[in-house]
């Protein structure tokens, strides 16, 4: 860590749990981002803020003027530009030390698992159930923590689940719930509850980059805006869960 680095992190680094060691680990991680929309704002904001060295964005959509009421990171001079772009230029004025890559594609199969592979955390700050089980599936495959978050009207939710077999995956939690999907277009979503679930998701990589995990590990996190209170609920593996059951599968054979 260079002097100026010292300098620009210096609140942080006094934070116990962070220290030197924590804000090297920050600076050299790299993090995975779906979506830049009203949670992967708050999420790459503050992650580009904090230090993390490298952040990959994937988003193929562009800016709509409706977007702006909650997705921060874009500007109304953005509307039309594809959000990856715009956010890459919104991180990068924050903080020109970080090493922005804007994925402005669909991002999926080979890539997929290449990006995934590469990451030393992702966030899914996504909108629809295809991309989120896609996404838990490759996370569990090639062993990356994924740190999912949802937000609706006055509803969030948010897990790390991380690659290992006392931890859920995203299926254990929500198996096949394709059904029902609900939209933010058609059910809307207040401003600042995406900031509320993007801002801890966040919170959540950095406790994953710094190796915090006990304050993570099988944790889902439940947010009622409308009477301002969390509940936390604590979610074991599920062992016939289709995507991540081999992992306690395994770990039984070992111990037969
Ligand atoms: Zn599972």
């Amino acid at each position: 860590m260079n002097p100026a680095q010292r300098e620009r992190y210096s609140r942080q680094i006094r934070v116990a749990g962070i220290g030197e060691e924590g804000q090297q680990r920050l600076l050299d991680a790299r993090a995975l981002i779906i979506g830049m929309g009203g949670l992967g704002s708050p999420a790459a904001m503050y992650l580009a803020a904090a230090g993390v060295g490298e952040l990959v964005l994937s988003d193929f959509d562009r800016v709509e003027e409706s977007n702006l009421q909650r997705q921060i990171i874009h500007r109304f001079e953005d509307i039309g530009e594809l959000k990856a772009l715009s956010a890459k230029r919104a991180l990068e004025a924050i903080n020109p030390e970080c090493r922005v890559l804007a994925i402005d594609w669909q991002l999926d199969g080979d890539e997929l698992a290449e990006h995934v592979r590469a990451a030393d955390v992702v966030l899914d700050c996504c909108d629809n159930f295809a991309t989120r089980f896609a996404l838990n599936r490759a996370c569990v495959r090639l062993g990356t923590p994924l740190v999912s978050g949802a937000a609706i009207r006055m509803e969030g939710q948010l897990a790390t689940f991380l690659p290992e077999a006392e931890s859920p995956c995203y299926e254990c939690i929500y198996p096949g719930s394709f059904e029902n999907e609900e939209t933010c277009a058609l059910e809307g979503v207040l401003a600042p509850l995406v900031g509320v679930v993007g801002s801890l998701q966040a919170m959540q990589a950095v406790l994953v980059l710094t190796r915090q995990l006990e304050a993570v590990r099988r944790k889902l996190l439940l947010f009622d805006g409308t009477s301002l209170s969390w509940r936390s609920v604590s979610v074991p593996p599920d062992p016939e869960c289709r995507t991540c059951g081999f992992r306690q599968n395994k770990g039984r054979l070992h111990s037969a």
